[in-house]
């Protein structure tokens, strides 16, 4: 873990689903909590979908609240002056403007902890993921099991209807019939793209 002489860095958690970056998240969002500092934790409205609305947790049951944003601006405006931590579950969600708000935040000393999943299911990069990868001070990529195979799993496999989803469908599935599973790269399909180029993502 980065720790400078003066405060105001930023810390990214990527990887798949479930791959343990909210339970990550959640350690470090406690840990500063036990060390008295004032935290705020916030995720993209998005993730309503897999979670509870006002607070994050990870697929074992560990729970923090959280306050739900539509926008990297909101985040913005809604941290306190005096707030010491800034947790940001499923930050790939959220629009470009997250790289200046963290980056914001880091120069006058907040420390940012940004959780995210760094690939979509077509094994590329994810909304700002990648770029908030470079301007952070730590990247801890982890790695999930593939439900296939049971080696580490690096990319998100989307199924609709219990099959794998095409390479055009959207990025963001709203109400969608689709679930997804932890997948190596060599169990990774995505259908049209791999008939299109002869090869799996
Ligand atoms: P993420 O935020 O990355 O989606 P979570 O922290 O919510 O991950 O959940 C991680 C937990 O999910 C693991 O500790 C494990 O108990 C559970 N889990 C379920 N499926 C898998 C899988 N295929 N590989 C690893 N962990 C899994
Ligand atoms: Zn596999």
């Amino acid at each position: 873990m980065y720790h400078g002489s003066r405060p105001g860095w930023i810390e990214v958690i990527s990887g798949v689903m479930f791959s343990g970056k909210s339970e990550e998240l959640i350690r470090r969002v406690r840990r500063a909590i036990i060390a008295r500092k004032k935290v705020q934790v916030f995720k993209s409205h998005l993730d309503a979908r897999y979670a509870g609305l006002y607070s994050i947790s990870s697929h074992d049951g560990a729970e923090v609240e959280a306050t739900p944003v539509d926008s990297a601006r909101e985040i913005q405006r809604l941290v306190r002056p005096d707030t010491e931590l800034v947790a940001v579950d499923e930050v790939q969600f959220l629009d470009a403007d997250i790289v200046p708000v963290m980056t914001e935040l880091a120069a006058r000393g907040v420390r940012v902890v940004a959780a995210g999943t760094d690939s979509d299911f077509r094994g590329e990069p994810f909304g700002a993921m990648g770029e908030l990868m470079c301007v952070a001070e730590s990247v801890d990529k982890l790695w999930a099991i593939c439900v296939v195979c049971g080696d580490l799993a690096c990319r998100n496999q989307r199924l609709v209807d219990g099959r794998p989803a095409r390479y055009d469908s959207p990025t963001i599935m709203v109400g969608g019939r689709e679930s997804y599973e932890a997948r190596c790269r060599h169990c990774h399909r995505v259908p049209r793209r791999d008939e299109d180029q002869g090869q799996f993502l």
